[in-house]
C-alpha cells in the first residue's frame, strides 16, 4: 500500500502515535486552530504537520526570533516518516519546557533518526518552537 491519503488520516490514528484519533490529537491544533495546552502537545503537533506538508502551521508555531522564512519542504528530498517517541517531557518553569524526542524516517529507503532535544516558550499563553539540539546517537 502506499502512502496514506490526507483523507484518510483524518479517520485513523494520529500520526504522531498518541494512540487517539487524528480529530482529537494534533486536529484540534492543524485544523482547529486550538492552542495547545502543553510544548509535548505543539510538538507532537509539528511533527504531524511535517508528515502533512502543513508549511504555515510549522512557521507559526515557530517563535519568531528563530522561525525560518521557509521551509521548502516540497523542494527537499521526500521523508516518509515512519514514527515519533516522546523521551522526555520537561516543564522547566512556567513557560519553558523541553522535549526530547526521536522521528524516525526513510528517504529513498534509507532509515534515519533524528534524535533532538526541543526547546519551546510560551508567550501570552501560547506555546512556541524556538530551537533544538540534534544528538548524535
Ligand atoms: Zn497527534
Amino acid at each position: 500500500m502506499k502512502n496514506l491519503t490526507k483523507q484518510r488520516i483524518q479517520i485513523t490514528t494520529c500520526p504522531c502515535g498518541n494512540q487517539q484519533p487524528y480529530r482529537q490529537c494534533c486536529g484540534r491544533y492543524l485544523d482547529e486552530g486550538e492552542a495547545a495546552v502543553t510544548a509535548e502537545h505543539l510538538m507532537r503537533s509539528r511533527y504531524t504537520a511535517y508528515i502533512l506538508d502543513r508549511e504555515n502551521y510549522l512557521l507559526e508555531t515557530w517563535h519568531p526570533d528563530t522561525r525560518p522564512i521557509s521551509l521548502q519542504l516540497t523542494g527537499q528530498p521526500q521523508k516518509q516518516w515512519l514514527g515519533l517517541t516522546v523521551k522526555r517531557h520537561t516543564q522547566t518553569d512556567a513557560d519553558h519546557a523541553i522535549v526530547e524526542f526521536i522521528a524516525r524516517y526513510k528517504i529513498n529507503g534509507r532509515a534515519y533518526r533524528l534524535h533532538e532535544i526541543s526547546r519551546f516558550v510560551r508567550e501570552q499563553g501560547i506555546w512556541f518552537y524556538v530551537d533544538g539540539d540534534i544528538l548524535e546517537n
